[in-house]
């Protein structure tokens, strides 16, 4: 039996990613590692119990331990709300996390021989570092009744305003305020290039500055500044190279290029873009996706979500083939960290033999439905069934 020293923050979730997420502890880690966890229950109900008060004392607890694992997790809307009876809704708890954690998440394709990237130039796997805080994610919107004028007003800490007009509105319509900090910019920008430069790729930013000019402006800059004061030297001795454009030309680059670097993206972009790239890269399950925190703080999780419409056939008696891969990276992406920062080689060595088994099972031709489908393979497993082959390569 493999021993810790200090334990990881698990951060259980919602239905179909939460009952794998039992499935996987109790077949593939529990049987040769002696898990020191800390346990945070996620799941949407204790979450609507606790106020969401949970969700933070989770961040918290990733901050003071320095490693998490975090199962998928359903964000709260109207229709949620009558499904699980909850008292109110919250913000998404990945949003939550990212905000107190202020990190970089990083996603990047799990690879196997028997699965062909859709995109046939595609040669070495991207690297998506999606920025975790603001924008979109942490906006206020409002919905305008009526014709009237709408304001950005910002008031400094003596009380002097500044005013600028948004729109002078005709009727009925929408409106949203986004902002976002210079010092999480510089920090994004700072765990891109030191992400970059451990694995030795060139780094691709992309903004739209020619539209937005001040705010997508700001990114644009602090990333320079960043580069340049910072990074150009060590870069120059390393060969790799950073490099800034639009993020529709990036975007086309992208999908005409060999792969083989680091996208760092805005938050939003990074949403959509890291779907597009597992998608093409296989499924969304074949995917791995941690949080980064500047201050040198892991969550590593799947990058899909709870897998709902299985979860339902699951409720009805169903084995569903849903992919725990993602969920088992997950694990092992915690597990090996742990075992570096607490020096614990045995520990790091489980993680990445457990990682192999797993490729290697699907290589040898037993898989999920999600893969057999690509690798135009006829035998389906289920999930129980698959995870009892990973058990069996391990
Ligand atoms: P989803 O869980 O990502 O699943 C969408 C579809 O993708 C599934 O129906 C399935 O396609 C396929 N898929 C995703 N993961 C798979 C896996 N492991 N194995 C096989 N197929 C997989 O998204 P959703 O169903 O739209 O969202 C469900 C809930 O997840 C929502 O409440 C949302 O808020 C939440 N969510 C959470 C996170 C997170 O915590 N990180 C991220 C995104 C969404 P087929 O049906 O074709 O098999
Ligand atoms: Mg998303």
């Amino acid at each position: 039996m493999i021993q810790m020293k200090t334990p990881v923050v698990e951060i259980d979730g919602d239905e179909m990613t939460r009952v794998l997420w039992a499935v996987v502890k109790d077949k593939l880690l529990t049987p040769f590692v002696d898990l020191k966890s800390e346990y945070y229950d996620l799941g949407i109900e204790n979450r609507d119990k606790t106020d969401d008060k949970v969700t933070t004392e989770a961040a918290d607890a990733v901050k003071r331990l320095g490693v998490g694992v975090k199962c998928a997790t359903i964000t709260s809307n109207e229709a949620r709300k009558v499904e699980y009876n909850l008292k109110s809704l919250h913000p998404s708890p990945n949003a939550t996390l990212r905000a107190i954690l202020d990190g970089t998440v990083f996603r990047k394709p799990i690879k196997v021989s028997c699965i062909k990237s859709s995109v046939s130039t595609w040669e070495k796997p991207i690297v998506i570092g999606r920025h975790a805080y603001g924008d979109i994610y942490k906006n206020a919107e409002m919905r305008i009744p009526g014709a009237g004028k709408v304001e950005l007003v910002y008031t400094n800490t003596d009380g002097v305003e500044e005013r600028l007009l948004v729109a002078d509105m005709p009727g009925a319509g929408i409106v949203q305020g986004v902002h976002n900090l210079d010092e999480s910019i510089r920090n994004f920008a700072r765990s891109c290039f030191f992400y970059a430069i451990n694995e030795k790729l060139p780094v691709w930013f992309a903004a739209k500055d020619t539209i937005s000019k001040t705010y997508d402006g700001r990114f644009k800059d602090i990333f320079n500044e960043v580069y340049e004061t910072e990074f150009k030297a060590k870069y120059g001795a390393s060969g790799i190279s950073y490099f800034y454009t639009l993020i529709d030309d990036a975007v086309a680059r992208v999908v005409k290029g060999q792969g083989g670097f680091l996208w760092a993206c805005k938050n939003y972009d990074g949403d959509v873009m890291s779907d597009m790239l597992a998608s093409a890269s296989g499924s969304l399950a074949m995917m791995t996706s941690v949080l980064v925190s500047p201050s040198g703080v892991f969550e590593y999780e799947a990058a899909h979500g709870t897998v709902q419409q299985h979860f339902y056939r699951y409720k009805k008696g169903e084995k569903t083939s849903t992919n725990p891969v993602a969920l088992i990276f997950a694990w092992t992406g915690a597990l090996a960290k742990r075992g570096e920062l607490d020096g614990l080689p045995e520990l790091t060595a489980f993680a990445k033999k457990l990682e192999k088994a797993t490729l290697q099972t699907i290589e040898n031709g037993f898989m999920t439905g999600d893969l057999a489908r690509l690798a135009k393979q006829e035998k389906i497993l289920d999930s129980w069934e698959f995870i009892d082959k990973i058990a069996e390569h391990l």
